[in-house]
């Protein structure tokens, strides 16, 4: 991958932090040095964020790799430290969450609050029969209870597998079989789009396949009609009336805290099991870094869904352990208008802002001037996450949302990682449009070519991480021999997290997709990022998904699916005029080679429900095969948009 394209490295914009975020920021370039010096020492200083009821006795055992233990002999409660400390420590009305459901009820619950109905939670979990070890699978929209669901699972030693409250009877039937899980927390339905959606009905089916399951907890949130069984039971019906003096008792670092399943963007999801020390650590402190968070003034908000790992890890445990204010949103973005997200951070006078670039490419493809009529001053810190963000989205979110004040950390992550890996730090780093810049403090992260070498500046090659992490998965659920497998067998003694990468003359890192993505074509590595990124540089361009097509005479060819702004026309002549210029415009931007040799315009893109593109059903339809594994599809009918309304130049 080291012949990859050069247009990258000629991104030369560059932005320094604002003088007064770096005189006041959390973490100093001194934190590079600290952990370079010794990285375990540093991170065993990270866990002192943290309340133990047991000193660890060993910071690391990496005797059996890759199979690590963090802080081993230490015990601690998850949910005592993201609750109990704080209200402890006298901060019990500090707002937790703000929440704001879609149809525009809202609740403000306090840490006192949120200790309460945790509580509660746990002592009706227990009664349930729910002990330490135990799976519980959540299904849940985006109400508090989700929080306090997970939290309670936390607080009595049980794991959690949220399951999006989107997904389908067989994503949830599966997910369930999986873990064994013995209780479903759900409720009737949620608000999305301006209408109940329901998702007992889902429950019902999948619990009928599922004989681990003795009881269906049932929060009720919109109030319709549903069926019932005699394993279920209304959570204001057992959770609310159950005592709310709950005892936390400490557990072992290593206790499995949740079960997440990647989100299934290339094949058969995963089930990444993370523990509880090393996570809690590793959340807590980049949170705190990354974000600059400083808990007794900033309005924190993170746009993700609780059932992503973005929402475990930045709405649940890092935020709360860190004792933010944050907002949670039930909803769309487009309900009851295109709007919604700056009406809340005009507000609530929201500070620090985490989305995906899906979001702020559809933002962009909506207008100016929905942001524009908003007072978005009191916003300091802009994250992405999810996706190689493309230097034309994150310029827009930097001049529209951060009307050209505000530093943007790209955090590069996933869910096998538990906590952001790469990201600039706010008040440090000086960040390039689309760059995710460097491995934080404590992190070694390198790109390597085809025998494992590490590539020199100005190099591309393979994303891998070269020491543990504390938050790294420690297993997948139930199969050992597929976390070896998948993960540290591309390269000895690495773990290899299946993304491409490239430094930049400065050493500065470039992410390029999965593996996967890349392209060879007559002999060059092409990224579909790359690729995808000239075309969102194209003023008629909103969105553009780029697959690797097989082809006779290249071995692979370049089939981009582009969705058009929505002011150009596209009728006709139009379209086809349109297809030929994007053609040209790509092969000026990156050179002929990268031309596409074919440019479909469409009405919309196979996502996920966390808002990734799934790249491999486009491909099928590029090679004209059936549709693969839909079951995670955000919307299953967009497959069959694309392939009606598709309009095709060659
Ligand atoms: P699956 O592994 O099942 O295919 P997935 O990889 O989409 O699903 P996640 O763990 O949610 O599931 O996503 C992690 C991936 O998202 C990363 O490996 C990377 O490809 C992409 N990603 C996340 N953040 C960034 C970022 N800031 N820049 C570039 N890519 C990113
Ligand atoms: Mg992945």
């Amino acid at each position: 991958m080291s012949e990859t394209l050069e247009n990258l490295l000629q991104e030369t914009r560059q932005f320094e932090p604002p003088a007064a975020l770096a005189d006041a920021a959390n973490v100093t370039a001194a934190a590079y040095d600290e952990a370079a010096e010794d990285r375990l020492a540093f991170w065993a200083r990270q866990a002192g964020r943290l309340d133990w009821a047991k000193q660890w006795d060993e910071i690391l055992d990496w005797s059996n790799p890759p199979f690590a233990k963090w802080f081993v002999g230490g015990q601690l409660n998850v949910a005592y430290n993201c609750l109990d400390r704080h209200v402890e420590a006298g901060r019990g009305d500090r707002v937790a969450i703000h929440w704001e459901g879609e149809p525009g009820d809202t609740r403000t619950i306090t840490y006192a609050e949120l200790h309460r109905l945790t509580s509660q939670a746990a002592n009706a979990l227990t009664d349930l029969g729910v002990t330490a070890g135990d799976r519980v699978a959540i299904y849940m929209p985006m109400v508090p209870e989700a929080a306090v669901a997970m939290l309670a699972c936390a607080r009595i030693g049980a794991t959690h597998s949220v399951v999006f409250g989107g997904f389908s009877v067989d994503a949830l039937s599966s997910r369930i079989a999986d873990a064994s899980a013995k209780v479903v927390i759900t409720a009737d339905g949620g608000y999305r789009r301006g209408k109940p959606s329901a998702l007992k009905p889902t429950v019902d089916e999948a619990v009928a396949k599922s004989p681990t399951v003795e009881h269906v907890l049932v929060v009720r949130r919109t109030g319709q009609d549903v069926a019932w069984t005699d394993k279920d039971l209304w959570w204001h019906e057992t959770v609310e009336t159950a005592s709310d003096q709950h005892e936390a008792q400490p557990f072992d670092a290593e206790q499995p805290l949740f079960i997440l399943y990647t989100s299934g963007t290339t094949a058969k999801p995963k089930g990444i099991l993370h523990t509880s020390g090393g996570y809690l650590t590793q959340v807590a402190y980049t949170h705190h870094a990354v974000f600059d968070l400083k808990p007794e003034t900033d309005v924190y908000w993170c746009t993700a869904d609780i059932g992503w790992v973005t929402g475990h890890s930045y709405i649940v445990y890092g935020p709360l352990a860190n004792g933010a204010t944050q907002i949670m949103y039930e909803g769309t973005p487009d309900t009851p208008s295109k709007a919604r997200f700056w009406e809340i951070v005009d507000r609530y006078k929201v500070s620090i802002l985490y989305t995906a670039p899906t979001l702020i490419r559809t933002m962009m493809k909506w207008g100016d001037d929905i942001p524009a009529g908003f007072d978005l001053s009191s916003l300091r810190v802009l994250g992405s996450v999810g996706e190689p963000i493309n230097p034309e989205a994150w310029m827009w979110y930097r001049e529209n949302i951060g009307r050209a004040r505000t530093p943007i950390v790209d955090t590069w992550w996933q869910t096998e990682t538990g906590a952001i890996m790469i990201s600039p730090l706010p008040g440090v780093t000086a960040t390039k449009p689309g760059s995710a810049m460097s491995p934080l403090p404590g992190i070694a992260a390198d790109v390597v070519d085809d025998q494992g070498q590490s590539v020199p500046n100005g190099g591309g090659g393979y994303l891998v991480l070269r020491e543990p992490w504390p938050s790294m998965l420690r297993t997948i659920w139930g199969d050992d021999d597929r976390f070896v497998e998948t993960y540290w067998s591309r390269f000895e003694g690495m773990y290899f997290a299946g993304d491409g990468a490239k430094k930049d003359s400065d050493g500065h890192l470039w992410l390029l997709g999965r593996v996967d993505d890349v392209m060879l074509v007559s002999g060059h590595n092409i990224s579909t990022t790359e690729v995808e990124s000239a075309l969102v540089s194209h003023p008629s361009v909103a969105e553009a998904a780029v697959v690797g097509a097989t082809d006779p005479t290249t071995g692979q060819a370049i089939v981009a699916f582009t969705i058009p702004r929505g002011s150009v026309d596209t009728a006709g002549d139009a379209g086809e005029a349109l297809i030929q210029e994007l053609r040209n415009h790509v092969a000026k931007t990156l050179g002929p080679i990268a031309k596409p040799r074919q440019i479909m315009l469409v009405p919309e893109l196979p996502k996920t429900r966390s808002g990734k593109i799934m790249r491999r059903l486009l491909r099928d339809v590029a090679e004209n095969r059936s549709l693969g594994d839909v079951t995670t599809l955000q919307d299953s009918a967009v497959m069959d948009l694309i392939s009606s309304g598709m309009q095709s130049g060659k």
